[in-house]
């Protein structure tokens, strides 16, 4: 295998692996062409993964090559932390609480996985046009996992709204939170202030977990 989809292998799986620690489902979902034998000894292409866009176009590449399906709680969709004690009364609140908290929308997040600097095809493009204009959501992701624990964590998706038995095939990890930082090494409560910065050398960075590849 080449050293690029050995990387891009790498970054599928810390992917998979967030996902994982955060209790959310995953599919491998991308385009792909295979060539099978056909009639008269010729061989024909297969098509996996084609999708049609908003105007009916069809494609045979593009799609992402993950689509998670995290469960978030109502409640973080429809509320921000503090804005809502001006409108309803503790009581009225809790109440709410404790009627939304039990209840989840399934999201589509669609990941397209980039090695190093990578960039994004015309059909990739395209795909990410079509899912958003669907309201569904869409990352490309290279080696930092950020921006997807920062969605997760934004919208309330943690590992313990679903516990669920570890999948066989990773090797277990515990929390988030226990493992190093991959810009200083310290853990996360080891990091300083709101934006939960890195110490030391490691100014103008911020906690951001490593995430195992292997
Ligand atoms: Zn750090």
């Amino acid at each position: 295998m080449s050293k690029a989809s050995d990387a891009a292998n790498a970054a599928m799986y810390a992917v998979e692996k967030t996902c994982e620690l955060y209790g959310v489902e995953t599919l491998r979902m991308q385009s792909r062409t295979v060539l099978v034998p056909g009639a008269a000894g010729r061989t024909r292409p297969l098509f996996f993964g084609q999708w049609r866009d908003q105007f009916g176009e069809l494609h045979t590449r593009g799609m992402a090559d993950l689509l998670l399906r995290p469960r978030v709680p109502m409640f973080d969709l429809m509320f921000k932390p503090g804005e809502y004690v001006l409108c309803y009364s503790p009581s009225e609140m809790a109440a709410i609480i404790n009627r939304m908290k039990n209840v989840f929308v399934t999201v589509p997040v669609w990941v397209e996985v980039k090695s190093g600097r990578g960039e994004m095809r015309h059909d990739q493009h395209a795909f990410r046009n079509y899912v958003e204009w669907n309201g569904e959501v869409f990352f490309t992701i290279h080696e930092e996992m950020k921006p997807l624990t920062d969605w997760f964590d934004s919208h309330g998706v943690k590992q313990s709204n679903f516990p669920r038995i570890p999948k066989p095939v990773s090797v277990p990890v515990g929390e988030v939170a226990d493992l190093p930082c991959r810009h200083c090494g310290d853990f996360k409560a080891q990091h300083t202030g709101t934006i939960l910065a890195c110490r030391l050398l490691h100014t103008g960075r911020v906690w951001s977990p490593k995430i195992p590849t292997k």
